[in-house]
């Protein structure tokens, strides 16, 4: 049975109201990601960060998932092969929508980490840097979410999942964040078909195989309507 690798960008969010890096105003940019998204920015000014993670947070679960994370959990749920849905998102809408274990490459912004001792818990609405650890105490409480300059989680079964690919599907993602932005070349190498879901392509001619242009609420039903049994 076909193996599908599904890795979505901020594009699926964007419809659920949710900015992605680019967008004109957005908190993105508002704000220097070498300071709210990097280990050295935190050292120099916990609370800037904390803010900034707040004020995602409460967007993010303000937030509703939209037809393309809904269509995602259906095809999940209905296709006969391994589906693997790994997003960069740190936002819980694919899991809202009804996907089941979900790969956050780049953390979750409901879970708190401590730096002291990595104990993770669920993140409450609100965090501030005097929030003690519930494990060992320490006032070191960080949004579990992977930084510029961080590896990564789970690149070992992402890259299993990509060698033994069939499929590899892109959604809603530029394309200019390594490692995520290789993901396509090696799932090429290893023998996969490579699709883009996106509403402008990526500017590199002939790295997929298919494009389809689109905002993801109507191309990401579309896809799957065609391929589901
Ligand atoms: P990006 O901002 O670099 O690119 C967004 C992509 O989405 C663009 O290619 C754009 O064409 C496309 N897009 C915009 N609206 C779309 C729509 N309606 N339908 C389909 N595609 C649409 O985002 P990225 O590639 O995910 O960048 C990676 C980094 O951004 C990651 O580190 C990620 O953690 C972070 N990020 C996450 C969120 C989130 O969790 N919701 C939001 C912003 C940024």
């Amino acid at each position: 049975m076909e193996r599908i690798v599904i890795l979505t960008g901020a594009g699926i969010s964007a419809e659920s109201g949710l900015g992605t890096f680019r967008d004109k105003g957005g908190l993105w940019t508002r704000y220097d990601l070498g300071d709210v998204a990097t280990p050295e920015g935190f050292a120099r000014d916990p609370t800037l960060v904390h803010d900034f993670y707040n004020a995602r947070r409460a967007n993010a679960l303000d937030a509703t998932p939209n037809a393309a994370h809904q269509a995602l959990a259906r095809l999940q749920a209905g296709w006969p092969g391994a589906v693997t849905l790994v997003t960069q998102n740190i936002d819980d809408l694919h899991e809202r929508a009804g996907s089941r274990d979900v790969v956050h490459m780049h953390g979750e912004i409901t879970r708190a980490l401590c730096a002291a001792c990595d104990h993770r818990w669920p993140a409450p609405r609100v965090m501030a840097p005097a929030d003690p650890c519930p494990a060992c105490g320490a006032p070191r409480a960080r949004p579990d979410i992977v930084w510029f300059g961080e590896i990564p989680y789970h690149m070992e079964r992402i890259a299993n999942a990509l060698w033994r690919a069939d499929l590899f599907v892109s959604i809603g993602t530029s394309g200019e964040v390594y490692p995520a932005a290789g993901f396509v070349e090696e799932a090429k190498a290893a023998g996969a078909e490579t699709l883009e879901i996106n509403l402008e392509p990526s500017r590199v001619p002939g790295l997929f195989d298919r494009v389809i242009a689109g905002p993801a609420s109507r191309a990401v039903p579309g896809w799957v309507a065609d391929i589901l049994p």
